[in-house]
Parts: structure tokens; sequence; C-alpha cells
């Protein structure tokens, strides 16, 4: 059995979903479906939150909703007795989206949860359009949603984990009996809740994430996640024109990818698929004869090259926290650590000297960060200094950490180039290679490396 994911790219209008259609009607196979919202629709959930003022307003957008969705349906659904059906679901999430959006303008108020709950309406809506569309298809199509279904996580809103054992245990018994009736259930993407029952999300473009996750509830031998783009590149084709698609990867090497920087999976989308083997296609909807990436263990064996892709951060920053003697006291890394995960802030790479710790982070974090290290670190840290216009450039392959000279062999290139090389990663994985450039480098720099290992 299968688990196919189609992102809102690919749900955009009426002619785009029907393509999504023809590629879930192509096989009989069993399979599950898991979808995000259309396209724009959570972007636009988002920017009301930030702006609601007024009932009228409210009203405004709730009727804008409903007339996307509509037209959309319209497009894809002939029945009228499947059209009658899927607008009666969608009336029934758009009077609770309204209620929901009433409630932050009369207590002023907008919590972190009502923030996941708000967004997490684009994917309970899109799965009933789409469903509609199967059905008028003639397949067997049933809207599910994820916390109906006992998606379970770790509660950190915005950015949630799924507990995998507890998810396993509300929803295999589900998926299997709807299989068991020859249904197709059409899941949401995006979100879970919390064992109370809060609403939490995985992040932006969280369902490919989801969908891993129902493929490890579902023990799918596969799982498609259909895209706009060809798979994974050797690097990002707007950068390398001459990129080329990478045909397999191994499960490490897509997570060092997604990572860092690549932008065609959520981070954390190999996980849940890893734990139990599924193979994952990362595929193109407007190309479905296209075969795209396959990602499993095997990906080594079938993947030439020792370096297969360079992915990139544009928009990086360093601290550094300079203190007397800093590189022989213990426990100073941890504590700053500590302190930065506390205020949720990721460190991509850490480089200690005897007087100073340098820490790489994301640019737009670096104000927060600062604050935190000044405040808290009086007894160790006797002054920061930061630098803005970073840019981390990370090549991934399995055999970087195997292979004699292949760090060597890229700094020479780099430098040859003339670039001047800042913090290097190269121990944390076997399979990624880190190191940060000038923002102004960064094109440069990719392009030439692409050029020397690709030809
Ligand atoms: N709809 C969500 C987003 O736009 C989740 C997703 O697309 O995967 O981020
Ligand atoms: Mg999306």
């Amino acid at each position: 059995m299968k688990v196919l994911k189609f992102g809102g790219s690919s749900l955009r209008d009426g002619p785009s979903m029907k393509k999504v259609g023809a590629i879930v009607a192509a096989d009989s196979e069993e399979k599950v479906v898991v979808v995000s919202a259309i396209q724009g629709i959570t972007d636009s959930l988002i920017g009301f939150m930030s702006r609601v003022r007024q009932e009228q307003d409210v009203q405004r957008f709730v009727r804008e909703l409903r007339d996307r969705h509509l037209q959309i349906l319209a497009d894809v659904a002939g029945s009228m007795y499947v059209k009658q059906q899927a607008i009666q679901l969608l009336n029934e999430k758009l009077v609770r989206l309204e209620r929901v959006l009433y409630g932050i303008i009369y207590l002023e108020e907008l919590t972190p949860r009502t923030k996941d709950l708000v967004q997490s309406f684009g994917e309970r809506m899109s799965v009933i359009v789409l469903s509609a569309m199967l059905q008028d298809m003639g397949v067997n199509a049933v809207p599910v949603e994820a916390d109906d279904l006992g998606i379970i996580t770790d509660g950190q809103f915005g950015s949630a984990t799924v507990d995998m054992e507890a998810t396993r245990r509300n929803a295999a018994p589900r998926i299997k009996d709807m299989l068991g009736r020859q249904e197709v259930p059409v899941v949401t993407g995006f979100f879970g809740k919390t064992p109370e029952g809060f609403i939490t999300l995985f992040g932006r473009n969280g369902t490919d994430y989801s969908a891993s996750v129902m493929a490890n509830v579902a023990d799918a031998d596969s799982l498609e996640i259909w895209k706009d783009v060809d798979g994974f590149m050797s690097a990002d084709p707007k950068v390398v024109p001459e990129a080329v698609p990478i045909p397999a990867l191994t499960y490490e090497e897509a997570a060092e990818l997604s990572y860092f920087g690549a932008k065609v999976l959520h981070p954390r989308t190999v996980e849940p698929a890893k734990a139990r083997g599924t193979v994952v296609w990362v595929r193109n909807v407007f190309k479905p004869e296209y075969p795209g990436t396959a990602i499993d263990d095997a990906g080594a064996e079938r993947g030439a090259q020792t370096i297969k892709s360079i992915s990139s951060m544009p928009n990086m920053a360093v601290v550094k926290a300079y203190g007397p003697g800093l590189g022989s006291r213990s426990g100073v890394l941890s504590e700053i650590s500590v302190l930065l995960s506390e205020a949720g802030i990721n460190v991509y790479s850490a480089a200690t000297s005897q007087t100073c710790i340098s820490l790489l982070i994301e640019e737009r974090d670096l104000r927060f960060a600062e604050r935190v290290l000044t405040k808290a670190s009086r007894s160790v840290v006797d002054r920061i200094e930061t630098e803005k216009g970073i840019a981390l450039l990370c090549l991934v392959g399995e055999g970087i950490g195997q292979e004699v000279g292949v760090a060597g062999m890229v700094f020479s290139i780099v430098a040859a180039n003339g670039t001047n090389i800042g913090l290097i990663s190269a121990g944390a994985s076997l399979t990624a290679l880190t190191f940060t450039v000038k923002r102004e480098d960064l094109e440069k720099t990719t392009r030439t490396i692409h050029h020397e290992l690709f030809g």
C-alpha cells in the first residue's frame, strides 16, 4: 500500500486539482492521500489573524474563503449530490472558523494555541474539496481530520513533533478499517493535537511530515510526495542552471539537505518513514511519467557521486561570545546552547577556542540571541560580537565522512576562487560538510563547486 501527498501548489485551481485526481485514480493499489491547504490559504489565514479588527472583516474574510473553495469545487465536481454534501461540510468548517475569529476580536488576544487552531482550517477545507472531486471520479474518498484520527504531538505550538507510538495506537486501526471497506482516506496535513486535544502545527510545509507519519501508521511500502519540481537537484537550479536531478538519496542525505536549506521537503519528513523502511519518492505532478528522487537505505549504492548535492542557507549570522579561558571551562557551551534552545533559537554550527565560542544561527534570530546571551552569562562571557550577512553552504553525500580528502578538495576549490571560509563543520554528520562564506560570495561559490564536481 502507499501514501500520496499533494501540496498547495498542486491544489491551486480546478485544472491542477484534476491532475491530482488523475494521479490518485491511476492505479488501484490501496492508498491513503494526505493534503495541504489550497495554495495561498495558509498565508491568508496567517495574514488575517495579524490584522483582524472588526466583525465585518471576519464576515468578508470568511466569505472570500468560501468563494475560493466553492469555485474550485464547481470546477472539479459535477454531481449535484457530491457537491451539496461538500458544501455542507465546508459550511460547518467555516462557521467554526468564524467563531474562532470572533473570539480573537472579543478577547483582543492571539495566543500560539489559537494561531495553530486557525491555520488548521486550510487543510480541513482542502480535504473536503479533494474528496468531493475523487468521489465524483468514482473513487471512494473520505475526508479525515488529523485531530479526529488521533495524530498526537509533543505540544510544541508552531513546530510540533509527532508521538509516533501514541499516534500508531490511535490511527492504525482506523486506517485499517477504512482500507478494509475499500475507502481512500484523504487526511489533513500540517497539524496534529496534544494529548489534551489542542491543535499543534508541524511548521510551514508540515504536510510532508504528516504524510510520512501516515506512511508509518499505515505501514506503507512507499510514500509519494508530489511537488511541482523534479525531486532533489544537485543544486538550486535558480542559482546553478545546469543543476541535475538526483535519482536516489539515503534517508540521511535527504534529511541533511532538507535541514540545510534545500526546500524540497520539510526538514523532519524522513524520520517516520525511515523508522519503518518506507521508500520515499519525490515526484512532479506536472511530469507524472518522470520517476523523481527515491529516498531509502539503498540510496548510497545507487548514487555514483561522493557529493550528491549542494544546498545553502543565505540568511545566517554568527554570534561570538568572548570570555577569559572560555575554551577550557567545562559546561559553557552547554549552558549557552540551553539558553538559546530555550529561546527557540536553532544553532546550525558551533566552534570553540580558548577565548571565544562562535555560533551560527539564522539572521532573523540574531537580536534575540544577543539579548538572551547578554542577560544570562555575565560570569563567563564578557563580550558579545555579532556578524551578519553570512551564508551557509552544505555539501551532502554518504561518502563525505569516509573518503579521504573530500573536505580538502572542496576547500581548495573555494580558495582558488578567492573566497574566504568562515566556520567549518565536518564531523557532526558523516553525510554533510558545511561551511560559511560571506553572503555576497554564496552564488559564485555554489556555481564554482558545482562546476568542479559535476562538470
Ligand atoms: N498549508 C501549510 C503551509 O502552507 C502546510 C503545507 O503546505 O504543507 O505551510
Ligand atoms: Mg504549502
